[in-house]
């Protein structure tokens, strides 16, 4: 019965902590210690060599850090994962261990704020020729990928207008052209899609959103194919950005409850999508579990659960939009999201704050959008807070 066999709730409880862990504790140890000693040269030799299991220095591995790096690389179902100090040090160590000088990587134009720039600014400095392609166009990515690339690089559902990608088929023509494939999975979580099943090489996460769930600790990962996940390694290696013991630990006490958190999740933002959906002060409301999204069905293929994040436009300018988010109790008004309070923030301050106003009218973000985080909250409280709060407009 190994554990890679149980269900999503029982592998985020005890995948990577099933051996007695040090002094028999029942929780994860947080090993804060830098360095590893060794009382014996050869054995020490034989770990750095890495002929032999064990520990040398925290940049490289750390026993805490190894828990957390199992239990997500388990609820993916892949070969090898590594963490990271934060989602964009995943994203970036990633992109940089893989991509060199006139290589041509693919992707969209809706990827999260800090990936785009990555893409507008950082790559093409170094020579890599980059093409994002209008997010909801299957076809457009298609035939860009199939013009050949070294790296295609997706996210679904993306930030903040939950635009939907056909995984499967984008997967199918990367693998084509011998293409790898990586996918920001961090507003699915591996609870609602699990983008390794349907061919990805490399599925990678901002810890600090759902994993973690609690909004007190940054982290990242990266799960995959050992061969490439191992070059990615050896690049954090060198350039440093690992996650540290205690992060490790909080994301780690965090992802116990992944499964219970995104299940309700899931359910409330399906709540509060329709009651905004039908509320007449609401303009547009993007859910990929609404029968109205665009590619409802696409969601519906790859997707157990549509997941705890909505974006809403109000009817209105600005400042109503400034009303409406004063009169809301319970919720933080504050960036990041999938944590166990609700959060709500417009993307101007939130996810696209690295965009300029004319960038964000080329996604298609209005000034009055405003993106939802649903916490584990009851979910009649939240609608309720949202009418009272649409009802002074
Ligand atoms: C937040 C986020 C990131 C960046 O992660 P950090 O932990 O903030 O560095 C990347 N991708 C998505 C989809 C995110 O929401």
């Amino acid at each position: 019965m190994s554990i890679a066999d149980q269900k999503p709730s029982t592998i985020a409880v005890w995948a990577g902590e099933e051996k007695p862990l040090a002094f028999g504790a029942a929780q994860v140890p947080i090993v804060q210690s830098a360095p590893f000693a060794y009382d014996d040269m050869d054995t020490w030799a034989e770990v750095a060599l890495g002929n032999a299991e064990g520990h040398i220095y925290s940049r490289n591995t750390n026993p805490t850090v190894g828990v957390f790096e199992e239990k997500c690389r388990i609820l993916e179902g892949g070969e090898k994962a590594i963490a990271f100090a934060s989602g964009m040090a995943a994203i970036s160590n990633t992109l940089l261990a893989h991509l060199s000088p006139g290589d041509r990587v693919v992707s969209i134009r809706d990827s999260y704020g800090g990936t785009s720039r990555i893409f507008l600014d950082l790559l093409p400095r170094m020579g890599i020729d980059v093409e994002l392609v209008e997010t909801s166009d299957g076809d457009a990515i298609e035939a860009e990928i199939a013009r050949g690339c070294k790296l295609v690089y997706l996210e679904t559902p993306t930030n903040p207008t939950l635009k939907i990608i056909d995984l499967r088929r984008a997967i199918a023509t990367a693998q084509d052209q011998g293409a790898i494939t990586v996918v920001d999975n961090t507003f699915a979580t591996p609870i609602n899609q699990r983008p390794l099943t349907m061919g990805a090489d490399m599925v990678l996460h901002s810890a600090t959103k759902y994993l973690g769930g609690h909004d007190d600790a940054m982290g990242g990962v990266l799960i995959g194919r050992e061969p490439l996940v191992r070059t990615v390694y050896e690049h954090r290696e060198i350039c440093g950005a690992v996650l540290s013991a205690f992060s490790a630990y909080l994301l780690l006490r965090g992802m116990k409850t992944l499964d219970l958190r995104v299940r309700k999740q899931n359910q409330t933002a399906m709540a509060v999508a329709r009651f905004l959906a039908a509320h007449p002060k609401v303009e547009s409301v993007f859910y990929p579990g609404l029968e109205t999204h665009d590619k409802h069905d696409v969601a519906k293929r790859q997707m157990s659960g549509f997941g705890g994040m909505l974006s809403f436009s109000i009817d209105g300018d600005f400042d109503m939009l400034k009303r409406f988010v004063g009169h809301l109790h319970y919720v933080h008004r504050a960036a990041s999201l999938g944590s166990v309070n609700t959060l709500i923030g417009p993307p101007s301050v939130t996810s696209h704050v690295e965009c300029s106003a004319e960038q964000r009218a080329q996604l298609g973000i209005s000034e009055t959008l405003l993106r939802y985080s649903c916490g584990v909250e009851d979910a009649d409280d939240l609608i309720t807070q949202l009418d009272e709060a649409l009802a002074v407009l």
